[in-house]
């Protein structure tokens, strides 16, 4: 038994990286999970690795920039587990490489706000009002750093990460009196695929990455879990509209 023993909880983004360690997290606290993502072969290894663990879940393969499967990602979770507790908003892109706003396409823009802020519109949009028909429920956004201060060359990146830390805010006071908290999460360097690809595109990302964290290192997948379960969990019973900063001290700097 768990902290999160008899909640139905959805993953966005679950296929790899934060999203993969964030639902198996929520399951070794005993949710039952729905792993949602685009890419099918990795979501249903997510969800093997939980079974292995003795846990629940399934996959449901979605596009969070897309109304219609957000919805059946919703539906999802009534329909395998009977409603919905948690959701986590993790699906992100990081878009382009580092470039001015001068010199970059409107189609990067466009293509990272349609995943990073519309995705996680719809899924608290549909999320909540299914957590509403059965007695509230917590939502966790995964922000970045890149939503509290600029990084140069990443205006798509940072503009759709501090629109999710608003939207958190203000969706928190929309349903403060009705037990459907919301909170973020701003997570650090966390070694993931994400930024081995944009490691590899960059020169000098690897080194700039290095140094971001006060602390040494980065910061794994599983820094970001935890604070997600415990987002996720009752101990967090009266924090909601936050940003929970994991990154290693960065943002004290
Ligand atoms: P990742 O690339 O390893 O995982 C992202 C997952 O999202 C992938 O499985 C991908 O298939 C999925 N995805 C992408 N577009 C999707 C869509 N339209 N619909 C559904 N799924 C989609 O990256 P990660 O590092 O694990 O990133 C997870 C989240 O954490 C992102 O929102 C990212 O912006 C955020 N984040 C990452 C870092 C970092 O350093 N890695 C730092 C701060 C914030």
């Amino acid at each position: 038994m768990g902290d999160l023993s008899e909640k139905r909880a959805v993953v966005t983004g679950a296929a790899s990286g934060i999203g993969r360690a964030v639902a198996r997290a929520l399951a070794d606290e005993g949710a039952r999970v729905v792993v949602a993502d685009l890419e099918e072969e990795g979501g249903k290894r997510t969800v093997e690795s939980i079974r292995e663990s003795g846990g629940e879940a399934v996959f449901q393969k979605t596009d969070v920039s897309s109304e219609e499967d957000v919805t059946a990602m919703i539906d999802a979770a009534r329909e395998n587990f009977g409603g919905l507790d948690v959701l986590v908003n993790n699906a992100g892109i990081e878009g382009s490489d580092q470039q001015p706003i001068t010199d970059l396409d409107v189609e990067v823009f466009d293509q990272v706000v349609a995943v990073n802020l519309r995705g996680v519109w719809l899924g608290m949009k549909y999320g909540i009002q299914e957590m509403l028909r059965d007695g509230g429920g917590s939502v966790v956004n995964i922000a970045s750093i890149a939503g509290k201060v600029g990084f140069e060359e990443q205006s798509p990146y940072c503009g759709s990460k501090s629109g999710v830390i608003g939207m958190t805010r203000s969706v928190a006071l929309e349903f403060a009196t009705q037990d459907v908290r919301v909170n973020a999460i701003a997570p650090g360097i966390v070694q993931t695929s994400m930024v081995e690809r944009y490691e590899e595109r960059n020169p000098g990302a690897q080194e700039m990455f290095d140094q971001v964290e006060a602390m040494e290192g980065r910061s794994s997948p599983e820094n970001i879990a935890d604070t997600a379960v415990f987002l996720a969990s009752d101990r967090a019973a009266r924090i909601t509209g936050s940003t929970i900063p994991v990154e290693g001290g960065y943002l004290a700097g």
